[in-house]
Order: C-alpha cells, then structure tokens, then sequence
C-alpha cells in the first residue's frame, strides 16, 4: 500500500488519510493509494462506511501541475469511478482547499463535509485547461447547470457557507479540530442509506437547462469579451451543455476530448507558465527559504491621497487594523470620504456585502499626528512625490516608529536609497510600490535598496500574499523594474502617432492583442496631466535625456486631460466611458507631425504598431536584466501581467518575445536601428541571445 495514503479503522468507519506535503496534490501515488484503502474498507466487514480527508493543511488541494499534459497511469484514470462505485458510502472531508482535482475527487465521492473556511472550486480554466475529471459533468448534476456554468467558467474560489447553500456540501464543520469527528457522525448517520447518492445517477437538476437553452449563449455572451482569443472558457461551455445533452458517460468521452484540445495549446502552456512564474517570484536568489519575515498584524499609511486612501483600503480588506495620517484634518476627511465612497459603489456593483462598509471603515483609523503611527508594524509612505517631502517624512518615522517596524516607500520613481538615508536604519526601509487602483491593481512591486535586510523583503512578500497582492522583487533604479520596461512602449506609442498613426488604431491593435484596453484609451481613463507634469519637470531636470511628447503635451494644453474632461486622446459623451475618435485629435497630429518636418505616412500595418511598442519594451528590459535589477526574466512578466494587463494567455512580455525568438527581435532591431536611429539599438543581453539562439528565458 502506498505511504502517500493510509487507512485506519474509527470504530465502524475506516478513515482514509492523504498525506502528499505540502497540499496532497494527486501525485503519482495518490490515486493508487486511494484505489487500495477503498478496496480495503470494502473487504472489510466491520466497516459501514469511510471518509476520505488530508493530512495538514488541506484536503486534496489539486491535480499536481507538473504533470499535466502527460499520460496519466491507470488509478488516475479510474480511482474516481472507484470512489463513486463504492458498495459503502464515503463522506469526503475537506478543510482548506478542494480545488480542481481535489473537488472531483469530491465529487465523486457520494457525501461532503467541510469547514466552514474550506473553499472549493474547479479552477482549471486559469491555466488554460478544464476539470477533466468529471468535474464538468457531475457538477451540473449536483447544483444545476447554472451554477455549474458559472463556476466553471470563472473558476472561482466557492467559500463553504456559500457551497453548502449551493448543495455541493452535506454538512459544516465550525473548524478543523471537530472535522472529523463530524464526518464520522455523518458517516455513521448515512452508513445504512441505501441506495448510494451517485451524482452519475441523477439527472434531476438537469431539467433547469432543458427548460432555458438560451443560458449556454448567454454565457458566451457575457465572456465574450473577457475570453477573447481564448479557447479554455468555450470549451468549459461546451462540457456543461454536454452534461445537459448526452448521457453520463459520453459527456465524460466529450469532456475527454474537449480536454486534450486544450492542455498542450499555446494557450494552456502560457498560463501555466505564469502561474509558475508568480511562485517563482517569490524566491529571491540570495534570500533563504529559511530567512522569516517579521510579523505584521497593524500597519500605517502616510498620505489619504489617491494611492494612500487605496493602499489602506488594502489592509481592511485583508482585516488588518491600520493608521490613516493626513497633513490636516480636512484632507484626512476628504481621503476617508473617497475610500467610503469606493466601498459604497462595491456594494452597488454587488461585490461587497453592505454590512462590510462599516467593518472595513472601522479597520481604518484616520490620525494627524507621526506619534500616533508609532506601533504600527508597517508603514507606508502615500505623500507627495517630491525627494525633499520624502526624506522630511522619513525622517520623522525615523524618530517615532518603534524598533523593528519597516519603513516603506509608495514612490514610483524617487531613490529608494537616498530615501533610507534620511533615516538611521535604511536597512528597515525598501519600496512597496502598489499599482493604481491600489486596492484592485494585484501587482506589489518590492523594491530593494542597497541596505534593505533580507528579512524585510521577506516580510513584504509574505505581506504581498496577506493583502491578496502577487509581489514580486526588484532592484533600485529610476523608475525600477515595471515603469521603466513600461516607459519605451509609452514612447514608442507617441513616436507612431507623430508618423502619423492613429490613436485608434493603435487601441485596436492592443486590443485585439488581449489588452482589457488600448494604451491611448487608457491614458485618458488615467488623466493625461499626470504625464504631463512629469514631463514637465524632467524638462527642467534632465533636458538631454528628455524626449519630449508635443502631441499628448498639445493636448493637455488645449485642456483635454482625458475622460474627466470629456475629451483627451478621444472624445467622450456625458456618462460614458466610450473612447470616439475625434477630429480635433487628428489635426493636432497633422499640425505637429507638419512643425517636426515628418513626412507622415498612413500605411502601419498591425504587425508593426504590436511589434514596434513591445520590442521597444523588450529591448529596455533586456538591459534591466543585464543590470541585475531584475532576478530573472519572468519576474518581468509577473509585473506585466499584474500591473499593465498584459494577456495572461500570453505568458507576459519576456514569454511573448521568446515565442517570437529573440533572433528575430534582434534582426527587426538592426533594420529600425538603421531607419529610426539609435533607440533601436539592441541590448548587449539581445545580441548575445540572438548570436546563441537562447532565449530570455532559458539563458
Ligand atoms: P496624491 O497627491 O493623490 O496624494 C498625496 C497625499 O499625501 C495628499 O493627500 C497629501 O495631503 C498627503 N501628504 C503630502 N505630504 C504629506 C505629509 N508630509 N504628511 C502626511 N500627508 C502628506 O498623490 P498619489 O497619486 O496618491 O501619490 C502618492 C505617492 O504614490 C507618490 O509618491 C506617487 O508617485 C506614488 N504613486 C502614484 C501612483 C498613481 O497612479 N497616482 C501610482 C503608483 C505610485
């Protein structure tokens, strides 16, 4: 018998016990062992009925991904019908997570309890793929198609109250330490119930679907957007309508088949690698696995302004109790006054229960003086982005905050070290830089200074974590790893505009690229000035390594700051967020493209405009690998894919440019080089790939 599953007899009840650290994954061996101990409870004859539960922290959490795609053994194929034929009824028993395969696995049990903080889920449609263990077809049979479709098709996390009122669950349990006493008293209640409850069996909650066939259209429908160039969620359709349509086992051959279209497309492999690069990211070269974090249960935000009022509102969402410090009291009344307000349009848009507006504003504790935040176990610096604001506010946390706490910059471009020098312990200072809207934007850029200590990094990946963020870890630079791979596709996309590309179009590219938006239509959500002003001042800066940008300046000076203002790069009617092309827009190109002497040209084809603003990218982060402030290339990609809603079934940026091949990136790079001038030039690091036809990433 394998040691990955064990059996022990409870009485009249044989308990069936995964235990495959860290999350019982069905690894080779699982479904072995689960095969053995059920066979053994059915031989015997002082056992009524069994549960099957997990060792540690989880239920059976999921399939093990490593080895997706490849020929799975003869127990992976069959453990579950072995389950589901049981002559004696299993309760399955999950805290945790049921996630996946560790749901069907559930499922195909003939009862489930849980804990009341387990989740369950079928998420496969994240990676790519689908529940290819029957999960599409018993699902449906268990809840009704509806639901099913809906689960499936995001692939959400269901939390127990909620999937016992669903019907997936028989029963609750308050936590783990009576969980199995409460599957035992289950198992004992149901142990003589015949006959078995087989999901396989009842057909009854299929009518719902048969009585509305419109839903399965109604679903593609509304992802139609979201799910654009993607297979994955057609597919999941596909399935439920096949639970709906055909009998069991042919919506099991269907599921199959729909299954293995998907699992070696680009599509899946994308997604699954970026999976793994979020976890990779959390692993710093030089940081030991072993080296802890400090603990965080308060934190502190300085600043109630746009990026502070979000960066709190991170912490009440994740139950964390944290100061809110403004100048004076009429700007902490308008911050706190906002975040209300973006939690009251949550409850609007039905996201968020009513009764939390009160408990997360309760979390949240507007103060006016630096004393107040001085036990706070972190804090973050929201203020203005201005050297000397900074390092004035450092160094008043510097003498309030007590030992220990970490000291942490919201900055988007200021030196991070020259920040911590206005303390007497840089080595508790480092850059926690969230993205805008900071309490929806996932990305947590981690930015080390040169005497951050390794345990505060750690301490804001696991933060990363707690606060429902993907983190991940850079070096100290101008601009550090994300705006500036970012900032020559911000260029880039101006340079085509003053040639005399249209901001349209360009939208429409990126767009059907798999962007949630085109880069111009996002300029103006955002608010042109901002740039502006930046612009402004590296002017005064640093007026040789400037690029100036007349086209979006002419416009701000024409006061089109974006939608706020009804117009920017596009015109907008009242209430609506609809980007329309907009004359006016076109002559300021033709008016400029005319004082910069360019010949304008109208013929860019799809290919260039994609190529040009993303090889530019490319090129920069090529040299932001080279420097070592980036680990390695997929950190790029997590940032991409989290801060700027690069497509995820597109790997991210360095994944996209290896699938190109970086020896065709590098040939483009020569021939623009010589038609466009130096910017082009080619990153040492590209012309090193392309010379040994490695990629990014597999140097
Ligand atoms: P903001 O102007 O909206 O807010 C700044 C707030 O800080 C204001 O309410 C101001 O009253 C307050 N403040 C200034 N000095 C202070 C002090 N000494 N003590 C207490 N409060 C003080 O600016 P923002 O957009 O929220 O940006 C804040 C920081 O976040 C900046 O460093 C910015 O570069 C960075 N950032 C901004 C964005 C963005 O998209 N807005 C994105 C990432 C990072």
């Amino acid at each position: 018998m394998s040691d990955l599953v064990t059996f022990e007899k409870h009485g009249a009840i044989g308990v069936i016990t995964v235990d495959n650290p860290p999350v019982n994954a069905l690894s080779p061996g699982v479904p072995e062992g689960i095969v053995d101990c059920v066979s053994k409870g059915n031989a015997d004859p002082e056992v009524k009925a069994m549960v099957l539960r997990g060792a540690g922290r989880s239920f059976i959490a999921g399939a093990d991904i490593k080895f997706l795609g490849q020929k799975k053994t003869k127990a992976a194929l069959t453990y579950r019908s072995i389950i589901d034929e049981s002559a004696k009824p299993i309760v399955a028993t999950i805290h945790g997570y049921a996630l996946g395969g560790g749901l069907e696995t559930a499922l195909a049990c003939q009862y489930r309890v849980a804990t009341e903080d387990a989740k369950v889920g079928l998420p496969e449609v994240l990676i790519g793929v689908l529940p290819g263990g029957a999960g599409t077809q018993r699902l449906p049979r268990l809840i009704g198609p509806k639901a099913a479709l809906e689960m499936i098709v995001t692939g959400r996390h269901v939390p127990a109250p909620e999937a016992k009122r669903l019907g997936i669950l028989d029963d609750l349990a308050a936590n783990k330490d009576i969980l199995l006493d409460t599957a035992i008293a289950h198992a004992k209640k149901i142990a003589d119930v015949r006959p078995l409850p087989r999901i396989r069996d009842d057909d009854s909650k299929l009518a719902e679907a048969k009585e509305d066939p419109g839903m399965f259209d109604a679903m593609r429908k509304k992802i139609a957007r979201r799910a654009r160039n993607q297979n994955a969620p057609q597919n999941c359709i596909k399935c439920v309508e096949a639970a709906v349509t055909l009998p069991f086992d042919e919506g099991i051959a269907r599921e199959r088949e729909l299954f293995d279209e998907l699992v070696m497309a680009d599509e899946a492999k994308s997604l699954r690698y970026a999976f793994f690069a979020e976890r990779q990211a959390n692993k710093i070269p030089d940081i030991d696995k072993f080296v802890k974090g400090r603990t965080v249960v308060s934190g502190a935000v300085i600043g109630a302004g746009t990026m502070g009022g979000g960066i709190a509102m991170c912490f009440a969402d994740a139950g964390i109790p944290v100061k809110l410090l403004e100048m004076n009291q009429e700007t902490l009344d308008r911050g706190l006054a906002k975040i209300r307000s973006n939690y009251e349009t949550s409850v609007k848009r039905g996201s968020l229960a009513a009764d939390q507006v009160d408990k997360r504003m309760s979390l949240i504790e507007p103060v006016l003086e630096f004393e107040s935040v001085s036990d706070a176990d972190i804090v973050i610096e929201a203020a203005f982005e201005e050297m000397n604001v900074k390092r004035d506010v450092f160094g008043k946390l510097d003498v309030v905050m007590k030992d220990g706490a970490v000291l942490a910059s919201n900055t988007s471009t200021l030196d991070i070290d020259e920040i911590a020098g206005a303390t007497k312990r840089p080595a508790d200072v480092l850059g926690t830089h969230f993205f805008s809207p900071a309490n929806v934007m996932k990305l947590l850029e981690i930015v080390r200074g040169k005497d951050t200590a390794k345990e505060v990094v750690a301490t804001c990946i696991a933060l990363a974590r707690t606060l429902a963020k993907v983190g991940a870890v850079c070096g100290n630079c101008d601009g550090f790893l994300a705006n500036r791979s970012r900032a020559p596709f911000q260029t880039e996309m101006n340079i085509l505009v003053e040639e005399g590309a249209k901001p349209q179009q360009i939208d429409k590219v990126m767009y059907e690229f798999g962007y949630p938006m085109g880069p111009f239509a996002v300029g103006d959500l955002a608010g042109l000035d901002i740039g502006y002003a930046v612009r402004q001042r590296r002017k005064k800066e640093s007026p040789n390594e400037y690029r100036a940008l007349p086209i979006p300046d002419r416009l701000c000076e024409m006061g089109r700051y974006g939608q706020k203002t009804g117009a920017g790069w596009f015109k907008y009617e009242k209430g609506d967020r609809t980007p329309h092309p907009d004359p006016i827009v076109d002559e300021v190109i033709t008016k400029v493209g005319k004082e910069l002497g360019i010949k304008q040209r109208n013929d860019f084809t799809d290919e260039e405009i994609l190529h040009r603003l993303l090889f530019a990218s490319v090129n920069e982060a090529a040299k932001i690998l080279e420097e070592g402030i980036a680990y390695r290339a997929s950190d790029i990609d997590v940032m991409w894919l989290n801060g700027f809603g690069f497509p995820r079934y597109r790997g991210g940026l360095m994944f996209w440019a290896d699938s190109i091949g970086v020896k065709n990136i590098h040939a483009q790079m020569v021939e623009w080089q010589e038609r466009y001038g130096d910017r082009w030039k080619p990153a040492q690091m590209i012309e090193a790939l392309a010379a040994s036809g490695n990629g990014f990433l597999e140097r």
